[in-house]
């Protein structure tokens, strides 16, 4: 019993393969390093640098390490770079996850663990907290590129007995409680991250993206959840695969929302540092509200989050931050 997990080195996935070796599980990574890192890896995972469409490869990697479950992480994952560059995601995230579902199948490969997002869900027009019923209706191609793949898993499952779970993360933030991975990017986008940066000095000052939105504080809503409880969730979600679970198709958010505004004066709290956040126009594309119904995975898989907590997540995400600049700033670092 050995699990590939794609993208293994990249902010999740490395999140991941640090649950499953401390459980004492098998643990193979397959990943192309375009984003991910080595050195957040777990010495005891095996890492192979190769890419998740080479059918070749993956299908050794299945016979010769004896997978029986994937964890399909890897992709792009950029909103507007997506808009900019569909046929690059359409390729990385959707034709190499058709690649990899081809040698599970080929390979007999029991269960599929796939990261979805809640982008498939477009601009939903109700505010209420989005249950999997809400039809999926992207507006970027990234949302499309995985809506496919979660496309081509049904239907190969219906095929072929593949069993599998899709979960659609909402916003993911945070780092390893024990410090030993966190988010890595170097030009990451994603608020709780800039917000962290911003409060160390990296930047002189950041922005809010608009303040005219219909919330209560005028800015945008957003289900922030602890990477290491989504990673719970996916651990949860490969015992009951490995269990003979049904196909699952899940929303992994905590259900209650904060707001640009709240995280920023959570930073601020937790940091002790009254940083500049500047309001300027509202950036396109995004939903005023995203928070997810979390009904169906809590029942589904008995998740009960550990780490709902702001400032327990920005703590986290401070402290990986100053590891990253220390590391980034020591001689002969990369
Ligand atoms: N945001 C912001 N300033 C930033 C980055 C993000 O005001 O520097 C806002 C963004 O407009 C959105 C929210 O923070 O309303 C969450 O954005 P993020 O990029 O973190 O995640 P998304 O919800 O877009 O996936």
């Amino acid at each position: 019993m050995a699990t590939l997990v794609t993208g293994g080195a990249g902010y999740i996935g490395s999140h991941m393969v640090h649950a499953l070796v401390d459980r004492g599980e098998t643990v193979v990574v397959l990943d192309d390093l375009s984003t991910g890192f080595e050195a957040v890896l777990p010495d005891a995972a095996t890492l192979v640098v190769g890419d998740i469409g080479d059918e070749v490869l993956v299908g050794g990697l299945i016979a010769s390490r004896g997978i029986d479950a994937i964890v399909h992480f890897a992709g792009s994952i950029v909103v507007p770079e997506s808009v900019a560059d569909p046929l690059k995601y359409y390729l990385n995230n959707t034709v190499k996850s058709r690649a990899l579902i081809a040698a599970a199948v080929r390979g007999g490969v029991g269960a599929f663990l796939f990261s979805s997002t809640a982008a498939v869900y477009g601009e939903p027009t109700v505010d209420a907290p989005i249950g999997e019923t809400v039809a999926p209706a992207p507006v970027s191609p990234y949302g499309w590129s995985k809506l496919m793949t979660e496309v081509m898993l049904r239907d190969a499952a219906a095929a072929h007995g593949l069993a599998y779970t899709v979960l659609r993360y909402f916003n993911v933030a945070g780092a390893d409680p024990k410090g030993r991975t966190g988010q890595s990017t170097p030009n990451a986008t994603h608020l709780i991250k800039i917000a962290c940066q911003t409060a160390l000095g990296q930047r002189a000052k950041m922005q809010v993206f608009g303040t005219d939105y219909p919330t209560p504080d005028g800015t945008c809503l957003r289900d922030y959840i602890h990477v290491t409880d989504l990673v719970e969730a996916h651990v949860l979600a490969l015992a009951r695969l490995r269990a003979g679970g049904g196909n699952l198709v899940a929303n992994c958010g905590y259900g209650r929302g904060f707001s640009v505004r709240e995280v920023v004066e959570a930073v601020r709290r937790v940091s002790g540092v009254d940083f500049v956040a500047e309001v300027v126009d509202r950036r396109p594309g995004d939903p005023s509200a995203l928070v997810a119904d979390s009904g169906l995975i809590r029942r589904e898989l008995g998740w009960v989050p550990a780490l709902d907590d702001l400032d327990g997540i920005v703590g986290n995400a401070l402290a990986w931050e100053a590891a990253l600049a220390r590391r980034n700033s020591a001689p002969g670092a990369r």
